[in-house]
């Protein structure tokens, strides 16, 4: 088949074009979670409908869950009130839902994958923007609202405009310290936050082929901070071996038939693209955000940048500067943190927690952070604890949580408080996202968070990498002037 992966989902899943000329497209998958959900059901409700396709569609609960204690009633009451309507909807519904209990829950965007839900070549949406995260698979997947949410309960189809598809390259070789979270802010900071508005992003290229799914996933989360609502990669040998044996991935002889029809949904060698961006691996360094869209990012040996107030882009760079509290022109090397938080969707993996207690064994978390390790799911939770991760990151001084969003967002009780600075392996760093509206957030990848925590600053993680022997201190840190302007 010809065209582009996304040609060819798109066009197995048409079901018509509207005169609007939007197009009406079915949902293969359709992941539910307990905040954007209720309304949704409650129009159902209203209307007297059903939920179209039951079997497809699967429930957890993830942002609003405590991530500390977990016995019922939780202590926050919304969080009981949101996750009992969940639980209430599903039993109406007749849905399956893995709920705080279950051997399964954890994030939406964790679990789908983990439990082999998503696979290359279908549709699948979630209420959530990170729904790109599914990409990685070859999956087209969409984060939609709640008004979508009810459509697609209702109906297994969503009305969309169909987007362009920009390809890009990413080729070469990453240095060690340098993961895919570091490719994807470098990206999104070449391309800018809207660069990807009304596209699809197909990453491709010889660094993502080599990359595992769990870094692919990391690349794809992030698509929408860039503006694209649509990212992926084409399916490979390395997709396939992911998804064997896994609990609702095709079995015998029907994995073997499933893997020729993945295989064939991959974008053609001779598909075009209507653009073609491409992005050298050895360019790419250990990456940290110093304002408050993902876009405002550098090199963790660079220099904030120091705004003319001649262009929007200095006029929000200046914007991000003053909230931050931070000096143009200064290093974001050595600032001190207050926080670290090892988690999310984008990066709370298995793998991500298994690169972090790399960087962490042996130290201390610096006397004045708060550091917190919160699995993606239970499933990883049980995987790293099987590994002993738990005792390294305790033993260091981190809190060890059960899954759900925690940090990455403020609905629930793990928050930031005033002015804390905290160093984040999340995936937005809007003013107020992680709960305290002067908060100020650092995105960056799970072992340069693990390496702040330790320093109690951030630190270049690269000597770290390349010698285990090396000490996490602020020796490595040389600010030619203090990063904060204030302590508010
Ligand atoms: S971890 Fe953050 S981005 Fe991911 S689903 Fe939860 S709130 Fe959304």
């Amino acid at each position: 088949m010809t065209g582009t992966l996304f040609d060819k989902v798109w066009d197995a899943h048409k079901v018509r074009v509207l005169p609007s000329g939007q197009t009406q497209l079915f949902v293969g998958l359709h992941l539910v979670h307990e905040v954007t959900s209720p309304q949704a059901f409650d129009m159902l409700r209203q209307h007297g409908w059903r939920v179209a396709f039951p079997d497809r569609t699967v429930a957890t609960v993830d942002h609003i869950v405590p991530t500390d204690i977990r016995r019922r009633p939780f202590v926050d009451v919304m969080a009981e009130q949101m996750t009992s309507a969940l639980e209430r909807n599903c039993r109406d519904f007749g849905l399956r839902l893995y709920g705080p209990d279950a051997r399964e829950q954890g994030i939406v965007h964790v679990i789908g994958p983990e439990l082999g839900l998503t696979q290359p070549g279908m549709t699948l949406a979630c209420g959530d923007s990170h729904t790109s995260t599914h990409g990685a698979l070859g999956a087209i997947a969409f984060g939609i609202g709640t008004s979508q949410v009810r459509d697609v309960l209702a109906a297994q189809s969503l009305v969309l405009e169909r987007p362009k598809v920009r390809r890009i390259d990413v080729n070469g070789r990453l240095a060690p310290g340098v993961y895919a979270k570091d490719v994807i802010l470098t990206i999104i900071r070449t391309l800018g936050v809207e660069g990807g508005v009304g596209y699809a992003y197909e990453y491709g290229g010889t660094t993502i082929d080599a990359m595992t799914i769990d870094e692919r996933m990391t690349i794809c989360n992030m698509s929408i901070e860039g503006g694209a609502r649509v990212g992926y990669v084409n399916p490979d040998e390395t997709t396939f071996a992911f998804l064997r044996g896994r609990r609702f991935a095709p079995a015998g002889d029907a994995f073997d038939r499933a893997t020729a029809w993945w295989r064939s949904m991959a974008s053609a060698p001779d598909a075009s693209y209507d653009d073609l961006v491409q992005l050298a691996a050895e360019e790419v360094e250990p990456t940290v955000t110093w304002g408050i869209n993902p876009g405002q990012s550098l090199g963790v040996t660079g220099r904030m940048p120091i705004p003319s107030h001649d262009s929007p882009r200095d006029e929000a760079a200046a914007e991000a500067l003053t909230f931050m509290g931070f000096e143009p022109g200064s290093r974001i090397q050595g600032t001190r943190i207050d926080v670290a938080f090892i988690g999310s969707c984008t990066n709370g993996r298995l793998s991500d927690l298994e690169e972090a207690a790399r960087i962490v064994r042996g130290h201390r978390v610096a006397p004045h952070v708060k550091a917190l390790v919160v699995p993606g799911s239970q499933g990883v939770s049980r995987d790293a604890e099987a590994r002993g991760l738990h005792e390294v990151f305790l033993a260091a001084g981190f809190e060890w949580r059960s899954a759900g969003c925690s940090m990455c967002l403020g609905m629930n009780t793990d928050r930031l408080e005033g002015r804390q600075v905290c160093a984040s392996s999340s995936n937005r760093n809007f003013k107020g996202r992680q709960g305290s509206p002067v908060g100020r957030t650092l995105l960056m990848s799970p072992a340069m968070v693990a390496a702040a925590a330790i320093a109690g600053e951030v630190v270049d993680v690269r000597p770290l990498v390349t010698s285990s022997a090396s000490p996490v201190s602020s020796a490595v840190i040389q600010p030619d002037r203090p990063p904060f302007r204030d302590s508010r």
